[in-house]
């Protein structure tokens, strides 16, 4: 049976509308004018969503989330653009998780799922982009090689959002099985990645990033071997 309201509308949606306006209420243009002109991360602002719950939107609860779903993270994502905010820092924390969820090893998910719904962990940044590879990401040349149970990683990435400010990524390489993806908790490796500022007109705050040999357990890969950056 069809929904009696509009799309977006029901009481439910409307619920959440109003619970965001609240929290935008204290996050007017001067605090966005702010974090922009200083390029800094919305420490308070993102402080504040993991509060509320949102960051679990689409976790299941047995990982501590909420399992709310997209259309309520669709209404979180509007509202907080519509006050006139910057959502990029809150969409990535409530959905990038969604390949952990749905790839993620058993051992991953119990590592990291209910830290992530707290915001206790930032999973921000999913490193895909080359110097030579941009939407075609067949012609992605980082790679990872082989070595017993683990991989030694090669990578170069640019424009990268939010990875000096994370302390989990997502970063897709070649392998001989195709491009994957492996989950790096930053402090795990503390000198193995080398990630810099990348200037850009608007504050994303974007970095290029540099792996030069760094020894990755297999436990780290998310997905099957070859399965690429899959939506
Ligand atoms: C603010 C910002 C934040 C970003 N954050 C991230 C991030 O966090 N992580 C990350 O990995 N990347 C990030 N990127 C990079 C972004 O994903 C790439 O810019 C995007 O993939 C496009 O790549 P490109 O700029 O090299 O353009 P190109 O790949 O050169 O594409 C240019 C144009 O050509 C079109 N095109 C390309 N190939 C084809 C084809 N085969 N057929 C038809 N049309 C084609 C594209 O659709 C596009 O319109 C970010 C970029 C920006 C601007």
């Amino acid at each position: 049976m069809s929904s009696p309201h509009a799309p977006g509308q029901s009481p439910e949606l409307q619920d959440v509308r109003r619970a965001i306006r609240r929290i935008m209420a204290d996050f007017g243009p001067d605090y966005w004018a702010e974090e922009d002109r200083e390029r800094q991360f919305p420490e308070r602002f993102f402080a504040t969503m993991a509060k509320a719950g949102y960051f679990g939107t689409l976790i299941p609860e047995t990982h501590g989330g909420t399992d709310a779903g997209v259309a309520v993270a669709s209404v979180i994502v509007e509202e907080i653009n519509r006050a006139g905010g910057d959502a990029a820092t809150i969409n990535a924390q409530m959905s990038i998780c969604v390949t952990l969820v749905r790839d993620g090893s058993q051992a991953l998910k119990d590592r990291y799922l209910s830290g992530i719904a707290e915001g206790r962990f930032r999973l921000l940044s999913v490193a895909a982009t080359e110097p030579d590879s941009g939407a075609d990401m067949s012609t992605l040349r980082s790679a990872a090689y082989r070595d017993g149970d683990a991989w030694v990683v090669e990578a170069h990435k640019v424009f990268i959002s939010m990875a000096d400010d994370t302390r989990l990524l997502l970063l897709l390489v070649n392998t001989d099985q195709g491009l994957t993806l492996f989950l790096l908790a930053r402090e795990d490796y503390p000198e193995g990645i080398a990630i810099h500022p990348m200037p850009m007109i608007t504050n994303r705050l974007t970095t290029t990033l540099f792996i030069d040999g760094l020894r990755v357990p297999d436990a780290a890969r998310v997905g099957a071997l070859g399965k690429r950056l899959a939506c």
